[in-house]
């Protein structure tokens, strides 16, 4: 879409979302400037050196084969996904106290492992438990539009309505459900569960999981910075903003105040931070109506993330686990291909639901961990850490409690220059990559489609 005038858009926030929204509005030949409070890009997605040299996650990511608006953005940028990613065609599956298994995820890459899998692993799965999932299924093939009325119920709740098996729920649903939102299947939306299966189901040949070749950073960010500079986005890093100026008179924003005390003006404010960023900053006199007040209520869902290095190989596994029975519902072995280490293992770890864990210190969450994943794992059990990254996050993800999927923002908002983008605001991939893409990708839209109507000239 090729804009009638050419307006001067700021958008805080240089996360996935942030930068999404700047490439589409550069692409239009909009000028754009970013403003990022780290040193690196990539927020809640992004990578970092520590002082060994060795990158860090925030934490563990997996990329489902369903996301496609970040595919198109990384072909976009001369990083296809090929190149980017390695695919995974089956997930693992263990407890601490009990048996393993492993399912193929894909009819066309993996035929016989997904139809043994599904047949076969009845020691982990009873026939019954596995039956009881087709539940699951059934809903999830209606349009995304009709599963929201799913929001008004847990996962729990839903699943016992169904009938489905007390196993299914616990070895299945429940490290999904902590896995993927950091949220405990009481707390969870059944809305948020079905989407995910829904995105699955239509499009079952892309039932896959990919894992990076590398760093975000080096895969990722830095060629999407230079895309993004190419096209004349300003890119400022180390530059927080404090806060967002309002006109009642006009009931416009007329700034963004920077930490430091520097006022930025544009015709355009996008806000692409997490929503409990935000939150804080909304002007008061906006406070009280609702579509902010609803941003105000969005509950938050902590989480922590730990990498290990062994002294020795501890799984030959490149794929994604996850485990039941446990507060680190998922973990992936990164030492072949995304942060190659060639003296043993890096486990990427994800704990959570972190809550109860939040006031430990860092050497009783790794002895948590690894207790865990020893008793599911005796190689974890008997090789030796020599390195250990724990990074604790009090807010990460809107908590997918009911109602609050449906009751996510829009791009736009009452104030006509004022508009939203992350991975909390309304599309289909909740709290994702995808979700953050999508979301800056609508609100490009969404400020295109102002501007042509006028805004800004
Ligand atoms: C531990 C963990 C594991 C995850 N695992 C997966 C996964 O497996 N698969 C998946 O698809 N997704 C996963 N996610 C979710 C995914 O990372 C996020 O949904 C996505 O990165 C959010 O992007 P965003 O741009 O919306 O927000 P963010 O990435 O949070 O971007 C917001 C940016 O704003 C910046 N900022 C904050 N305050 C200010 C300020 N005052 N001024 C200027 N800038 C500011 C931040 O530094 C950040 O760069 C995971 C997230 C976490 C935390």
């Amino acid at each position: 879409m090729r804009p009638r005038s050419n307006p001067r858009v700021v958008i805080a926030g240089g996360g996935l979302a942030g930068l999404a929204c700047a490439k589409r509005l550069a692409e239009a030949g909009l000028p754009v400037t970013v403003l990022e409070s780290q040193p690196y890009l990539g927020g809640r997605a992004g990578t970092f050196l520590d002082q060994d040299g060795e990158w860090i996650e925030q934490g563990l990511h997996l990329f489902p084969g369903a996301y496609s608006q970040f595919r198109a953005l990384l072909r976009d940028i001369g990083r296809p996904p090929r190149e980017v990613l390695y695919w995974t065609d089956d997930l693992r599956f263990e407890t601490p106290s009990g048996p393993s298994a492993l399912f193929g995820t894909n009819p066309l890459y993996a035929p016989l492992r997904t139809l043994l899998g599904a047949l076969g692993n009845n020691d982990y799965l009873g026939p019954l438990a596995k039956l009881s999932l087709l539940p699951l299924l059934a809903p999830a093939a209606l349009p995304e539009a009709l599963l929201r009325r799913f929001d008004r119920l847990t996962v729990v709740d839903w699943w016992r309505r169904a009938s489905g098996s007390q196993q299914a729920l616990e070895r299945a649903l429940r490290p999904f459900c902590r896995a993927i939102q950091f949220t405990d299947a009481e707390q969870f939306s059944a809305y948020n569960l079905l989407g995910w299966a829904h995105q699955t189901l239509i499009r079952p040949l892309r039932a896959r999981l990919g894992g990076y070749r590398g760093a975000r950073d080096s895969e990722i960010f830095a060629p999407l910075a230079a895309h993004l500079k190419q096209r004349g986005v300003e890119i400022r890093t180390k530059v927080k903003l404090d806060e967002i100026e309002y006109d009642a008179k006009t009931d416009t924003i007329t700034g963004f105040k920077l930490v430091g005390g520097e006022q930025l003006a544009a015709d355009i404010y996008v806000v692409a931070l997490p929503a409990w960023v935000f939150a804080p900053k909304i002007p008061q006199p906006l406070r009280s109506r609702p579509f902010f007040a609803d941003i105000l209520d969005l509950p938050t869902a902590p989480a922590i993330s730990v990498q290990l290095w062994f002294d020795r190989v501890v799984t030959r596994r490149d794929g994604f686990t996850l485990v039941a029975g446990s507060n680190c519902p998922v973990y992936q072995d990164q030492s072949r291909y995304t942060y190659p280490y060639a003296l043993g293992s890096r486990l990427s770890v994800i704990v959570s639901p972190a809550d109860p864990l939040m006031g430990w210190d860092d050497a009783a969450i790794v002895a948590h961990v690894l207790a865990d994943l020893g008793a599911a794992n005796p190689k974890i059990a008997a090789a030796k850490v020599v390195k250990r990254v724990v990074l604790k996050h009090e807010h990460h993800l809107i908590r997918p409690l009911p109602g609050a999927m449906t009751r996510r923002p829009s791009q736009v908002t009452p104030i006509e220059n004022l508009f939203l983008a992350g991975d909390w605001t309304q599309q289909e991939f909740f709290g994702s990559q995808e979700g953050a893409v999508r979301g800056g990708n609508a609100c490009a839209r969404a400020v295109l489609r102002a501007v042509n109507r006028g805004l800004g000239t």
